[in-house]
């Protein structure tokens, strides 16, 4: 019924029925979420994206937009019904001037062919998130995704200086544009992002590029444990030297994942890659002081030149997350992040939360910003072990308040840590929080139930 209204609206060929299996369930299909709809649209332009809303609020049917599915926090899944709205048809690149370090790009654009095209210009678009072949600009921007070379550039939004999208009732708004700067108003840009699809569907977005490093050189060290590890890291940060990424990965990660690293690995070692980029001369003086820093108390190091090796090397680290989830068929993780003074503890301190519940556990993550991806593995035959992983992102999230950090250093709140937000946040700051989203969506149909309590 919804998707046969809907395909008066916009060309029956962009409306799929609403068991459309593929645009029901995001990273968290594991944690057994999977939603239902009554109809995916999959629109081939902004407008046909206003038609879409302006419809759906009319008749009080939720909106979901969605990106490529690769979220991990069901923000993406159609958890109580309504339509989503798939962005992989808006996959045009509208406008790309390489002398003025600029793009505009449609939300379904993916990452990784945002990244090509900046590339073929001679420039960079800085944020790497690891699921880039199927994540979009538009998933990106929602989610304020970050990723290893985050540490240096930022995360997604530090590059977003305009977007366009459609909001409640159905209307198309451009905030922002191809300006590198603009004070006038509130920051209406940055309240999209990270805004998990709950304040209006992302059609485009303006983004800033920087002219892509001549040299970009890893270099890796194995340390004695958590304590010498996290030592390293903060040696490196407080040294100043500009490295571009600060990536750490426990012995239990590189057991678990390390086949395929390109080198040998130091049995039960800790790991951190660091990576020194930018013209020739400024990687080739980062390097080496990077490589004393790490070389202090190191017991080993690894700094590859040659290209293939470089690539295989953030290849292997693209691909940690998989090879840790194929270890025993279930996995519970999260993404805290923790201020930079608290690494080694919050490492620790996550690494007995498994000894605790009786669950291997490994950690790895984003060390110069403080973003630990600790992750405890069981099997689904177990229902004792499945019952004990449920208690994992509690212990986790009160971790994270504790050390004085937060439930999300990466993939947002979504519907999986609602409950959480307005604990970090405290009663006025979560008031003022729901009432951004009253204000952008006073029917609460733009992904209900997502990020946000809705004031009641
Ligand atoms: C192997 C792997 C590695 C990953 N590595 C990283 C990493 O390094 N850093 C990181 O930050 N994340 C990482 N992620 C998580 C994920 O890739 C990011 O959160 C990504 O930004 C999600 O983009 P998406 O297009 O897949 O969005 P989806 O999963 O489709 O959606 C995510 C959220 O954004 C909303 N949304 C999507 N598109 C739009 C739009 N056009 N308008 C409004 N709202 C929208 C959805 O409603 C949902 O709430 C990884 C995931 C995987 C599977």
């Amino acid at each position: 019924m919804i998707a046969e209204e809907l395909r008066t609206r916009i060309p029956a060929r962009n409306v799929l029925p609403g068991n459309s299996a593929h645009y029901l369930a995001d990273e968290t299909e594991g944690r057994g979420l999977r939603g239902h709809a009554d109809a995916v649209v999959l629109p081939e332009s902004a407008d046909e994206v206003a038609a879409v809303v302006a419809w759906c609020y009319e008749q009080g049917v939720p909106v979901v937009p969605r990106g490529g599915g690769t979220g991990y926090a069901a923000g993406a899944v159609p958890l109580d019904g309504g339509v989503v709205v798939a962005l992989e048809r808006l996959a045009r690149v509208r406008s790309f001037d390489p002398p003025f370090w600029r793009m505009e790009a449609e939300a379904g654009v993916t990452t990784a062919n945002v990244r090509r095209i900046a590339r073929e210009g001679g420039l960079q678009f800085a944020p790497d998130p690891g699921a880039s072949e199927q994540s979009q600009i538009g998933g990106n921007v929602a989610t304020n995704a970050g990723g290893p070379h985050a540490y240096k550039y930022g995360v997604t939004g530090a590059w977003v200086t305009g977007v366009e999208a459609v909001v409640a009732p159905g209307e198309l708004v451009r905030v922002g544009g191809p300006l590198r700067k603009d004070v006038a108003s509130y920051d209406l840009t940055s309240l999209f992002v990270a805004s998990e699809g709950t304040l209006g569907v992302i059609t485009s977005v303006w983004l800033q590029l920087t002219p892509a490093p001549e040299a970009a050189w890893p270099v890796v060290g194995f340390f004695d444990g958590v304590g010498a590890g996290c030592a390293a890291i903060e040696r490196l940060v407080g040294s100043g030297l500009p490295v571009a990424a600060i990536e750490y990965l426990d012995g239990e990660t590189m057991r678990y994942a390390g086949a395929g690293f390109p080198t040998e690995i130091p049995a039960g070692a800790f790991c951190v890659i660091t990576e020194a980029d930018g013209s020739h001369d400024e990687a080739a003086h980062v390097r080496a002081d990077a490589l004393e820093l790490l070389g202090e108390d190191a017991i080993a190091l690894f700094a590859p030149e040659r290209p293939a090796e470089i690539a295989a090397l953030w290849r292997w680290r693209d691909g940690v997350a998989l090879r840790v989830d194929a270890q025993r068929g279930g996995k519970a993780s999260e993404d805290i992040a923790v201020p930079l003074d608290r690494i080694a503890e919050g490492i620790e301190e996550s690494l007995a939360i498994g000894r605790r519940l009786g669950l291997d556990a490994c950690s790895w993550g984003h060390a110069g910003d403080g973003n630990l991806h600790s992750t405890y593995l069981f099997s689904r035959e177990d229902p004792d072990a499945v019952a004990r992983a449920t208690k994992v992102s509690e212990e986790l999230f009160s971790l994270a308040l504790r050390l004085g950090g937060t439930i999300s250093g990466e993939h947002g709140v979504g519907a999986v840590k609602t409950r959480w937000l307005a604990q970090q946040l405290g009663p006025k700051a979560s008031e003022l929080h729901a009432a951004i989203k009253q204000a952008f969506d006073p029917k609460n149909l733009l992904n209900p139930g997502k990020k946000t309590a809705f004031p009641s």
